[in-house]
């Protein structure tokens, strides 16, 4: 199980550290749940510092695929590792639409991530259009072959896959336990496939999409929901453990 906080573009460097010592105070030692943050990437560094001896680990919203070069404004896998982190957002729905990633671009950022040793958490989720033309598992599917396509992963600790759909991202409407479920059982189906039973298996489906303290227990009891991915509950310390707390429960 992991639980991870996508703050998204939403502290400054004081509110950034004050965020991340409530974090780590709320939270406490945990049980068999891994707990992240991603900051904002001015804020990694001091985020950074203020992880340190804790058990909750750093992660980034976003980078280019690629080392160094001439790529005004990005950041890449090695630049993220070098900065403490161990885990990368990518192919968020708030960057597909906005900044116009396709699932090759996603794809390209994966491998990249994988092979600097981040560990990416890949975001995938239909829009309510599609839902209601009963095509989210299609469009689900095709998100994540391409974004897998040629990524070679040798154990379930190197990949996150969070399911998030966008109808429930920042509207505080949720899917249901059983609309996630049946999502997360067809994402397990399809890592199975592509890495076998032993690896497939285990890697952690996180549900994101308005989880919270209220909500968070009934999702995460599902079987192949292992764990969330949590927006705007991130930014309440106390929220956000109440969570990893209903994890802790689940597991
Ligand atoms: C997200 O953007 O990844 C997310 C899950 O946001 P929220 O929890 O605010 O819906």
């Amino acid at each position: 199980m992991l639980i991870a906080g996508n703050w998204k573009m939403n502290t400054d460097l004081p509110t950034a550290r004050q965020l991340a010592r409530a974090v780590i105070s709320s939270v406490g030692k945990t049980r068999n749940v891994l707990v992240a943050v991603c900051p904002p990437l001015t804020n990694i560094d001091a985020v950074f510092s203020e992880l340190h001896g804790s058990s909750v680990q750093l992660g980034a919203q976003n980078m280019l695929a690629g080392e160094f070069g001439a790529y005004t404004g990005e950041v890449s896998a090695p630049m993220l590792r070098a900065a403490g982190c161990r885990y990368v957002i990518l192919g968020h729905s708030e960057r597909r639409q906005y900044f116009h990633e396709t699932n090759q671009i996603v794809n390209q950022k994966i491998q990249s991530a994988v092979a600097s040793k981040l560990i990416p958490i890949v975001c995938v989720g239909e829009s309510l259009e599609v839902r209601e033309a009963g095509k989210a598992q299609d469009l689900v599917t095709e998100q994540l072959r391409t974004a897998l396509d040629d990524v070679p992963i040798h154990s379930d600790v190197e990949l996150v896959i969070a399911y998030e759909p966008v109808w429930a991202i920042g509207t505080g409407r949720t899917a249901t336990p059983d609309q996630a479920q049946e999502m997360h059982a067809a994402i397990r189906a399809i890592l199975v496939d592509l890495y076998g039973s032993e690896t497939g298996r285990k890697v952690d489906i996180l549900y994101g999409g308005s989880m919270n303290p209220g909500n968070a227990a009934e999702l995460l009891s599902r079987e192949d929901v292992g764990g969330g991915l949590i927006g705007g509950a991130s930014l309440k310390a106390e929220e956000f453990a109440a969570i990893v707390h209903a994890a802790e429960n689940a597991v």
